[in-house]
């Protein structure tokens, strides 16, 4: 008789349990929908950022990847960083004075890249949201598919909140557009199955006159490979490093075609960082080519200013250390 009576109250507790969380759910997805519908509806404009230059800020978001372009009134966001590190992104864009992102570009669906992407939608109108193929097939943590499913879902399929989805599928038709002075031109990835995420990664370069950067996602050797077939014209001034330095990307025939001068790549200098990255063999490479490397986790956030014919870095180039050993010197740095 007891052990029926204790039975019958777990499950109440459980039933009782369940129903608040789906209230709670419920309501965090009316209370956003509502705030995103109003963020849509109002008429927002950016303050004059610079004076034909294009501004480009790599924003310390650990081991994931978020960039900010500014130039002349309009801004525009490559990938967003974890959920967890959205308040270094939203710190950013309040100190450069954005009031409205003109285009985001999510690379690809993981968490270090389209994690962010709950609390920017809740604070800053958004132009045009450029997303990959397979943006469903989600790989994160369930926190964040709390915010990130409804949101994507919503936006995507009912498309509520006056915000224009481009679905990117490289090769379908042109995707490339005017981003104030400069060109955002689509190159990868090439073909439409892969068995990683990864390699969905928007790959696309942003040119102004003589100045170029190219943003490689976490594509891998694999996407590098088609690139290269392709033909494409790969070089760029600037390579942001694919996949964080890690030992999945960035071949010697890959960087022989890019030919970059500078290379800019995001990690982390603490427990985000697990895999070491950037590893060895990358930056053994950088460094053998003499291709000058600028890091989010020696230098946190890096700033730099394309002026149509030069480039130049607010902050001073970082080392060629592999991620585990800019992770051990922080340790014994701390120990002291
Ligand atoms: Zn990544």
């Amino acid at each position: 008789m007891k052990k029926v009576f204790k039975t019958t109250n777990i499950c109440r507790y459980l039933t009782n349990l369940i129903r608040t969380l789906l209230l709670i759910c419920v309501v965090i997805v009316i209370v956003a929908t509502a705030r995103i519908y109003y963020i849509n509806n109002q008429e927002i404009t950016n303050p004059q950022f610079t004076d034909g230059d294009l501004e480009i800020v790599m924003i310390d978001v650990k081991n994931g990847d978020c960039f900010l372009l500014l130039q002349n009134d309009k801004a525009m966001l490559v990938d967003t960083g974890y959920f967890t590190t959205y308040f270094n992104v939203q710190s950013i864009l309040e100190e450069k004075n954005v009031q409205k992102i003109d285009y985001a570009i999510i690379t690809h669906s993981h968490r270090d890249h389209a994690g962010g992407i709950f609390g920017l939608l809740l604070n800053y109108q958004v132009g045009k949201l450029y997303l990959t193929e397979k943006m469903d097939d989600l790989d994160m943590h369930f926190t964040e598919m709390l915010f990130y499913i409804p949101e994507i879902s919503m936006i995507k399929y009912t498309n509520l909140f006056a915000h224009n989805i481009v679905d990117v599928i490289v090769g379908e038709e042109d995707f490339d557009f005017q981003f104030s002075d400069s060109e955002v031109q689509f190159l990868g990835p090439i073909s439409s199955n892969y068995s990683r995420l990864n390699n969905y990664s928007l790959v696309f370069k942003v040119v102004y006159k003589e100045n170029s950067i190219l943003f490689t996602g976490d594509m891998e050797i694999v996407n590098e490979e088609e690139l290269l077939n392709s033909n494409v014209n790969l070089s760029a001034d600037i390579l942001k490093i694919p996949h964080h330095g890690s030992r999945t990307s960035t071949s010697e025939a890959f960087l022989d075609a890019v030919n970059p001068r500078y290379a800019i790549l995001s990690s982390h200098n603490g427990k985000h960082n697990k895999y070491g990255h950037p590893v060895k063999r990358v930056v053994e490479e950088l460094e053998k080519r003499e291709i000058i490397l600028y890091r989010t986790d020696e230098l946190g956030t890096v700033e730099l200013k394309f002026n149509g014919k030069s480039i130049d870095f607010v902050q001073n180039p970082g080392d060629y250390k592999t991620g585990m050993q800019v992770l051990k010197e922080k340790r014994s740095d701390n120990r002291m």
